[in-house]
């Protein structure tokens, strides 16, 4: 099978890699040759990793490699495809100009598919002349590790496309889980409402946010607590799919000001080095505000 992925960032990648890892021919188009060619050294780069942790041979990833090209012109990308999956940025009026291009140029019986995290994809098929072929493949980062993949029926959504994403997504060894298109789908929405509710809880002190954290690791066995997931994530990107699931499911997603506060400071997680903890070359070394004086 013949893949195209649109946008060579975080996501689109590591969904070229898993792609061709399970045999598919992968086009991987972005806007600049430098940033093909930074996806191209990212897929290089997990598949080196995944060598030194023997779960990729080198013959692997020789094959994988060469199942990969890279393009910045969308024709090349998308004119032989039987699957086109978009991980561009998270805009509509992109998204659905992407899909209307795609259209144009990829063949009649392609898949259309998006990673979008949030946005309606019922929506962004409405754009197309033939929006029955258009699916969610809702990956999560990063996708050469993380086993699931949500696929997301939008009202258009027929049972040949939703069937055939299912069989993309089995044939490259993830797990699938068929979700109505409906807002933040089942994990943003699941997630989120934790992830909210443990920052009021900060808010009103009822616990620091390690405690909170090691009280859901320890007492439910996730793997990593609401509060640094926000972290990771970034709390610019949680604030934002917030503020939209509580214009489409109510104000129970109504983000906290601490929340706000944080974002406003600057202070998003991670990837700024700070947000409710401290972080020094990506690693966790306290916790933000007056709660760094307390013992982790
Ligand atoms: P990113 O910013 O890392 O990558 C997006 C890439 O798309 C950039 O390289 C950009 O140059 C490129 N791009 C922009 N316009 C383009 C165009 N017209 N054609 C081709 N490429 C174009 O973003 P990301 O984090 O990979 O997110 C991509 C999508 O995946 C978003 O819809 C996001 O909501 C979703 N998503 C992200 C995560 C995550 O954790 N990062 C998880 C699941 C889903």
């Amino acid at each position: 099978m013949q893949v195209a992925v649109l946008g060579a960032g975080s996501m689109g990648h590591g969904i070229a890699q898993v792609s061709a890892m399970a045999g598919h021919d992968v086009v991987l188009r972005d806007i600049e040759d430098d940033l093909v060619a930074e996806g191209i050294d990212g897929i290089r780069q997990n598949l080196a990793e995944g060598i030194e942790r023997d779960k990729v041979t080198e013959a692997e990833m020789e094959a994988t490699l060469d199942r990969i090209s890279g393009t910045t012109e969308l024709g090349d990308a998308v004119s032989d495809a039987d699957l086109v999956v978009e991980a561009v940025p998270e805009d509509m009026d992109l998204k659905q100009n992407i899909f209307q291009d795609v259209e144009a140029s990829a063949p009649d019986d392609a898949l259309i598919a998006s990673n979008t995290s949030s946005l309606s994809v019922t929506e962004m098929a409405s754009v197309l002349e033939h929006p029955d072929r258009t699916v969610g493949l809702h990956f999560f980062n990063p996708p050469h590790i993380m086993d699931l993949v949500e696929i997301v029926v939008a009202e258009q959504t027929s049972d040949e496309t939703e069937a055939r994403a299912i069989e993309y997504v089995e044939g490259i060894e993830k797990e699938a889980v068929v979700v109505r298109d409906s807002a933040g789908f089942a994990t943003s929405r699941l997630g989120l409402a934790l992830g909210l509710e443990a920052i009021r809880m900060v808010e009103q002190g009822v616990a620091s946010p390690a405690d909170i954290d090691a009280a859901m690791r320890k007492g439910y066995g996730y793997p990593m607590g609401p509060i640094e997931l926000g972290d990771h994530v970034g709390l610019d990107v949680r604030l934002h799919i917030a503020e939209y699931l509580r214009e489409e499911l109510g104000e129970r997603f109504k983000p906290p000001q601490a929340l706000r506060r944080k974002v406003r400071a600057g202070n998003l997680g991670k990837k700024s080095g700070e947000g409710f903890y401290v972080w020094e070359d990506g690693e966790k070394v306290g916790m933000s505000g007056h709660w760094g004086d307390d013992d982790e």
